[in-house]
């Protein structure tokens, strides 16, 4: 199940994908991009309220659906927005309970569904550990689980893209992960290729593939008609942090960094003593990053989200302060900077 390449523990996919996925990565060499977005289903602290459910972020990477932490009612926030989500893996940044105790539930409710699919689980070591106490709960399964625990620096191989763990800073051992996509074939030049002699159609698809196709003087390459390659998009999510070196790496010229915010400015040293960050820390890390849109998630329920907020807009404007059911688009950088849509996953629903 795993390979190692360059000092990185490369994790492959080994069971069964959707056939729409790999229609949706067949397209991507002929430049049809794959939908990126993040759908916030909670976004409160370390105890939910009445409007923020403890932290779940699910990710929709083409056809794949991933979840990042799984908090307590993590089901009952999809079935009020996405409706219910068969995830592919559920990723846990650690193992505080307002990250995972929504686990049970939802793979209780899978197998009352009588999903077949098998789920991965991945996180941290400690995993095996918290699934024996978990399994009491849950009982037996109509659908395998298969855990999986990481060490710094693996990175889980999809089509198209990896999710990278890195170690960050909090009170136990913590993981953030980085959704990083490959890079994409450069942009294909039509006139440049007529001028080589290639007829317009399938030859073009071929250029764009990778493969050399005949022109009027003999063989054209995908070099000559292609631009240099494109980088693809990066979102990064930190869990529970104080600010550290390891975030700033990971989330370099990321499109999206959904970082912890607990704090406000009054209570720095109480974030310092927690393993938590102030909004303002989380915007001066990611301004240096050169992050284009900042989410601060895990925001203590004390504060008006509003005056956090402008503290952290005070360092880096391109910042939002996610509320429960909120999505954000991430497009190709090309084509603008990521958008945030408040209520978007509830609006889609009952569009
Ligand atoms: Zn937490
Ligand atoms: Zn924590």
């Amino acid at each position: 199940m795993t390979s190692c390449s360059g000092g990185t523990r490369s994790i492959q996919l080994s069971y069964g994908r959707r056939p729409r996925q790999s229609t949706t990565d067949a397209c991507r060499g002929y430049g049809k991009p794959m939908d990126l977005s993040v759908v916030f289903l909670g976004t409160g602290g370390s105890v939910p309220t009445a409007r923020r459910a403890t932290a779940c972020l699910l990710m929709r990477v083409g056809g794949d659906r991933l979840l990042f932490d799984c908090g307590e009612g993590s089901q009952r926030q999809m079935q009020r927005s996405t409706g219910l989500v068969a995830v592919d893996e559920i990723y846990v940044t650690h193992y505080h309970a307002d990250h995972y105790l929504g686990v049970p539930g939802l793979l209780k409710t899978y197998d009352l569904q009588g999903r077949e699919r098998p789920l991965r689980i991945i996180g941290p070591p400690g995993l095996e550990e918290l699934f024996k106490a978990l399994r009491r709960i849950v009982g037996r399964l109509s659908y395998g689980v298969q855990l999986v625990e990481l060490d710094e620096g693996d990175a889980v191989r999809h089509e198209g893209y990896e999710v990278r763990c890195f170690g960050v800073d909090h009170q136990m051992r913590a993981y953030g992960y980085a959704i990083v996509e490959d890079e994409r074939p450069g942009r294909f030049d039509p006139a440049a290729a007529e001028r080589l002699g290639v007829d317009p159609g399938p030859d073009f698809g071929r250029l764009q593939a990778g493969e050399p196709v005949s022109g009027s003087d003999g063989e054209v390459s995908p070099g000559q008609v292609m631009g240099e390659p494109r980088r693809g998009r990066k979102v990064v999510v930190t869990g529970d942090t104080a600010p550290c070196e390891m975030v700033r790496l990971a989330a370099h010229e990321a499109e999206l960094l959904v970082h912890d915010g607990s704090f406000a400015d009054e209570e720095i040293d109480r974030a310092a003593e927690t393993g938590h960050s102030t909004a303002r820390q989380a915007a001066v890390l990611a301004r240096e990053a050169g992050v284009r849109l900042l989410a601060l998630v895990h925001v203590s329920s004390r504060y008006d989200i509003r005056d956090v907020l402008a503290e952290a807009r005070e360092e880096l404007s391109a910042c939002e302060a996610p509320r429960d059911f909120d999505v954000v688009e991430v497009p190709f950088p090309e084509r603008g900077a990521p958008r945030l849509i408040e209520n978007g996953a509830r609006a889609a629903a009952q569009a």
